[in-house]
């Protein structure tokens, strides 16, 4: 009989999922739904078209029509599903003519993503305030800024408020970034790295408040200034990145457990609490590695190695999906930023005595003209002297670092370990001492 698969969701997640499912059921009926007009484009793209380094949007998308018939995966966009019946194992499905339609399924894959959340301030009902998460999102700012925009603020200083604000000024914008917490980046980086990334920011003329909650959208109908922390701050675009939510209604109404981060319970093979229904993405939780506790990183990169476990599975297959250490990079102006495992402070909140080591040095040898400066911090579990984390800022060559931390994160390595690293070296390519064996080299210091 032929296997009905059915994702909700047709971007990093459910893309990945149909396609994995594909190459293990060769027959399978999949059909994959999105209310979006297109299916399986890049979020985190977006910036960069806006900052004008993409030459347009229509360049997102990964994968266009051609791919889902090549795959013979029936791909139904701007459809939304408006219901899940577990007990009967069907869908009620609505395209635009708002005809309803009952589908059923033999495996359910929920791939909802997130929406971008708006806290409760007052005048939030006011137009003019916008976000970036979709295509239509970027092309609104892209056409804002068009129409002769000068000035915006950016609400929230996490990785997308604060590539926007670089794709702002880029566009010769004055920015104002606003966070509510006394740093920049707070779920990526520690205090005193955030710091150095806030200087260069500044340096590049982007004003950062930090510590100042955005308190009313002042304005008529549209939004004029807002206030935060006292100030009234006058602009001609507001863009809220005040985070995303996971979109979990279908699965709320649908009976399927929510977990610790009101993200959908999974477990390792990406299944709800309900049988052959599987989720994945941003509106799904999995283990972090380390601490074992629920996480809903919501990356791109966790989405498509869930989206792959889960779609395996869908097709009757056996995956595993090994669990969430969150690495992640960005880049902003010249400088880049990273991090892969726990943090200082979150090692901190999950109670996990650590031992910190940080260093600064080049990414080429120091004689060498165009070396640029790198800065790397390692968090070293103190019982066990593991690995448990590591950032990186530096000039260039920050992902592959943070990559092989990440490796080593997974491996169990100890800093006795890294210490002992085999790297290469050439003056124009890397120092002779490897900044990350000198950072572990730090942090044994500090344990004798
Ligand atoms: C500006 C920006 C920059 C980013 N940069 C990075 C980065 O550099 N690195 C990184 O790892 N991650 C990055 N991310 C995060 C990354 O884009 C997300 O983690 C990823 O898109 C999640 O994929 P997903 O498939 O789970 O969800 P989504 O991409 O949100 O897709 C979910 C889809 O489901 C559809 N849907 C929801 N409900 C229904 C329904 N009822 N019926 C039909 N369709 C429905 C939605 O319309 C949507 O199309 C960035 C995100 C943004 C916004």
């Amino acid at each position: 009989m032929v296997r009905n698969i059915i994702i909700i969701g047709a971007n990093a997640a459910g893309v990945e999922a149909a396609s994995a499912a594909r190459k293990k059921d060769r027959t399978a009926e999949i059909t994959l739904f999105t209310s979006e007009k297109n299916a399986g484009y890049s979020r985190c793209g977006l910036p960069f078209v806006v900052g004008g380094q993409i030459p347009s949007f229509r360049d997102l998308i990964v994968y266009p029509p051609a791919y889902f018939q090549m795959l013979k995966l029936n791909l139904r966009t701007e459809t939304k599903v408006t219901a899940v019946n577990t007990k009967d194992k069907t869908v009620t499905v609505a395209g635009l003519s708002g005809i309803t339609e009952t589908l059923k399924y033999d495996s359910l894959v929920i791939a909802t993503g997130a929406d971008a959340f708006m806290p409760p301030i007052k005048g939030r009902e006011k137009q003019g305030i916008l976000s970036l998460r979709g295509l239509e999102d970027g092309e609104r700012i892209d056409a804002a800024v068009k129409a002769g925009a000068k000035s915006a603020v950016i609400m929230g200083a996490g990785l997308i408020g604060l590539e926007t604000a670089v794709a702002l000024i880029e566009r010769g914008l004055k920015v104002t970034v606003v966070e509510m917490l006394p740093q920049i980046l707070p779920q990526m980086l520690d205090t005193d790295m955030a710091k150095t990334v806030q200087e260069h920011l500044e340096a590049k003329g982007m004003r950062i408040l930090t510590g100042k909650a955005v308190e009313e959208f002042l304005g008529d109908d549209k939004v004029a200034a807002i206030m935060a922390g006292g100030e009234r701050i006058d602009a001609d675009l507001f863009i809220s990145a005040f985070g995303v939510r996971a979109n979990t209604k279908l699965a709320v109404d649908a009976g399927i457990p929510l977990g610790e981060t009101r993200a959908i319970k999974t477990n390792s093979r990406m299944e709800t609490d309900v049988r052959d229904v599987y989720a994945v993405g941003d509106c799904a939780e999995s283990a972090n590695i380390i601490t074992h506790k629920a996480a809903c990183a919501q990356l791109g990169t966790i989405a498509v190695r869930q989206g792959k476990v889960a779609g395996t599975n869908a097709a009757g297959d056996y995956a595993l999906f090994s669990g969430v250490l969150a690495s992640a990079v960005t880049r902003l102006f010249e400088v880049e930023a990273g991090v892969t495992g726990l943090t200082e402070a979150s090692a901190t909140r999950n109670r996990i005595e650590v031992v910190t080591g940080a260093i600064s040095s080049k990414t080429k040898a120091d004689y060498y003209p165009t070396a640029k400066p790198i800065k790397v911090k390692l968090v070293v579990e103190k019982e066990s002297q593991r690995l448990v984390g590591a950032q990186i800022i530096g000039g260039e060559e920050v992902t592959q670092r943070i990559n092989a931390l990440s490796f080593a994160i997974q491996k169990q390595m100890t800093v006795r370990e890294l210490a002992k690293a085999d790297t290469a070296y050439a003056p124009p390519l890397c120092e002779t001492w490897e900044p990350m064996v000198m950072a572990a080299e730090m942090v044994l210091m500090k344990l004798r």
